[in-house]
């Protein structure tokens, strides 16, 4: 069994969310031969020289879920994107690059953050391509973690103001990057979070010149009360909630 989380944005202030990603760790991880994090695990990440000890608690349970015999599979999110080997090391747990195929079963999956589907977000498509430009990495690694955690503040509240102000189909998928996608990495499936609308998608690809069924599946966010998961056992995909 394969599980798929997304869109956790833990933070310390958060105990009861914590909580209940913690008892998602102990009691429904270990029964999955994997787990895939894909992005926004943390709700901000200014370096791995930042660690605080509430992050130190987070590490140590994903390395003591990995012990028990889970892989662990984390891509980025917009908010965590800087998180690094580091973090990796102590968690146990594998960075993988976004967009990303696993083929579970035989058939191809595609796995992505998200945000790189939502191409009608013009100011935020320019912003990600500043950000995670290597050269300004490189730099911004080298600067103190009060300028970094400023930074990440203002572009928080920026990105906030702004998501008030964009059209509802503008923060979404676009329907035609999701094609682009699917067909580019010649996948039926694809999972994806971000967006924080769960549901599952049909739609039509183009497969080898012929056109097929595609579905997409969106994980949700989760909140002090509730996760998202989705599960694949024997080939069968799942989007499910759970109650802490
Ligand atoms: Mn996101």
């Amino acid at each position: 069994m394969l599980l798929f989380i997304s869109d956790l944005h833990l933070q310390e202030n958060r105990p009861q969310l914590t909580e209940g990603f913690l008892n998602f760790l102990k009691l429904q991880a270990p029964k999955a031969e994997a787990l895939y994090i894909l992005g926004d695990f943390f709700d901000v990440w200014v370096g791995d020289d930042a660690m605080t000890p509430f992050h130190q608690s987070i590490a140590d349970a994903l390395h003591q879920c990995a012990e028990q015999g889970t892989t662990i599979y984390l891509m980025h999110g917009n908010r965590d994107f800087a998180l690094g080997q580091g973090f990796c090391r102590q968690a146990s747990c594998t960075l993988l690059p976004d967009p990303y195929v696993i083929t579970p079963f035989g058939e191809p999956l595609l796995l992505m953050h998200g945000d790189l589907l939502c191409t009608d977000d013009i100011a935020y498509q320019r912003m990600r391509r500043v950000f995670r430009n290597p050269i300004i990495n490189f730099i911004l690694r080298k600067t103190p973690v009060s300028f970094r955690q400023k930074i990440a503040r203002k572009t928080r509240q920026t990105s906030q103001e702004q998501t008030r102000l964009k059209a509802d189909n503008i923060i979404d998928a676009n329907p035609q990057a999701i094609i682009d996608y699917m067909q580019d990495y010649q996948v039926k499936t694809l999972i994806h979070g971000h967006t924080h609308r769960p549901n599952r998608h049909q739609l039509q690809l183009k497969h080898q010149g012929q056109i097929t069924q595609g579905q997409r599946y969106v994980l949700g966010d989760w909140n002090d009360h509730q996760g998202w998961k989705i599960q694949i056992d024997s080939g069968v995909i799942e989007l499910l909630s759970f109650d802490f």
